[in-house]
């Protein structure tokens, strides 16, 4: 077993399932016709493909498939519905509302948007990570054209109170972006009980391939339009030209299928029990660590730790079979902690501090059993080894200590 490598990093990306590699196959030299030739039969199967995995995504969410518009990805969906819907709908406004917490995805076009003569309103969230349904409404003004909040966050998992912020928006008549990656397939979605009118989602963090993802763009009560920001050919309903990656699609729409039977089934369920043992097991082994994001309110396969008094890298080098990821960025120069904690109130330390572990349907109970025994010994060695660990445990209030400085 502890030769054995073990992926806890699902958040980042997660593999691809057999079942969508195999549903991906025939399209790369049987049927590798471009879908967008209407007159001979090469055309015709790979629109087939293509529709197929439109019904598929279509259903996840409750939406009509002509609603779905194919994309590389949710950083181009997410691209495409601020800045689509910006330069569609600025003659009516330039005010946008999104939160400090989303994925950069969201924050560096919003940011573009304020080069560009819009204003952005980037909400606080509480220490849980959710946003103020108050402040939210707020934020609103007449010049308010959207509000664009993810689903669940990608470090901490917590998810935010999604009907009741398209509720709102509704009443308002501000159209509702939604960054959906860490929920799509996990959690249900219903575009219309939710009010939702702009939905991103990303293959590769559902078991299907890389650089292929969707956009859902509401066709009625209203009709959502977005600016093309890529300009060609006209396809997808002029919001994306370009030649359609056809086995990337059909893998997507595989994987949108896959994790439709798995909210049903109850694998779900079984991650999220996995999720619950594996929070459960180090925090009841380890004082002095405390779980970032909602406790129940979080999306069904993320754990996000800090463990106080041990740095992250540091205790990532004493489980190297074990793949997460630490609290800390990697930037050009220095290691910076994450924005996510920091905007939850984490302090710096205990942001180094962290780890976030992430499941998926092929995590085992073995393996959580398995990282939560490393984990736990992993940061009891380190805490042996530290000074300040030993005074805290002492009843020494480090706040109070005064430091020699030199
Ligand atoms: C992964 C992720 C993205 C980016 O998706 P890509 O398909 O890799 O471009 C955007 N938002 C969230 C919340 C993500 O987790």
């Amino acid at each position: 077993m502890s030769d054995r490598k073990i992926y806890l990093d699902n958040n980042a990306t997660t593999r691809v399932d057999p079942r969508v590699l195999d549903e991906m196959l025939p399209f790369f030299c049987e049927k590798y016709g471009n879908p967008a030739s209407r007159n001979h039969a090469f055309g015709w199967e790979s629109e087939e493909g293509v529709d197929i995995a439109r019904d598929r995504v279509a259903s996840v969410i409750g939406a009509d498939a002509k609603e779905i518009i194919f994309t590389s990805g949710a950083t181009e969906g997410n691209n495409i519905a601020i800045k689509g819907v910006a330069a569609m709908y600025g003659e009516k406004g330039k005010h946008i509302i999104t939160q400090v917490t989303e994925h950069k995805a969201v924050i560096d076009p919003c940011k573009w948007l304020e080069q560009h003569g819009f204003r952005v309103t980037f909400l606080p969230v509480q220490k849980d990570g959710r946003i103020s349904m108050d402040a939210l409404r707020e934020a609103m003004t007449p010049d308010t054209i959207l509000v664009s909040i993810m689903h669940g966050n990608n470090e901490i998992g917590t998810l935010q109170p999604i009907a009741e912020i398209g509720r709102l928006c509704k009443e308002k008549s501000v159209l509702f972006h939604t960054d959906c990656c860490q929920t799509f397939g996990k959690t249900p979605i219903d575009v219309n009980a939710m009010g939702i009118d702009l939905l991103s989602c990303s293959g590769h963090k559902i078991h299907g391939p890389k650089g292929v993802g969707a956009l859902y763009v509401r066709r009625r009560n209203p009709r959502v339009r977005c600016e093309a920001i890529i300009h060609g050919g006209g396809h997808e309903r002029g919001m994306r030209s370009g030649t359609l990656n056809v086995p990337g699609i059909v893998g997507l729409g595989k994987a949108a299928q896959l994790c439709a039977e798995g909210i049903k089934n109850g694998e779900v369920d079984r991650i999220r029990g996995l999720r619950d043992r594996l929070i459960d097991g180090i925090l009841s082994q380890l004082d002095e660590t405390y779980l970032n994001g909602h406790r129940t309110e979080r999306t069904p396969n993320n754990v996000n730790i800090s463990f106080a008094f041990v740095e992250g890298e540091s205790m990532m080098m004493g489980f190297p079979e074990i793949a997460v990821s630490s609290g800390s960025a990697c930037t050009s120069a220095s290691l910076e902690p994450s924005y996510v904690l920091r905007a939850l109130g984490v302090g710096d330390d205990l942001a180094h501090s962290s780890i976030r572990f992430s499941l998926s349907r092929f995590t085992t109970q073995e393996e959580i059993d398995h990282a939560v025994n490393r984990v736990v010994t992993a940061v009891r060695r380190l805490r042996q080894m530290s000074p300040l660990y030993e005074m805290a445990q002492e009843g020494i209030d480090l706040k109070e200590v005064q430091w020699a400085h030199h």
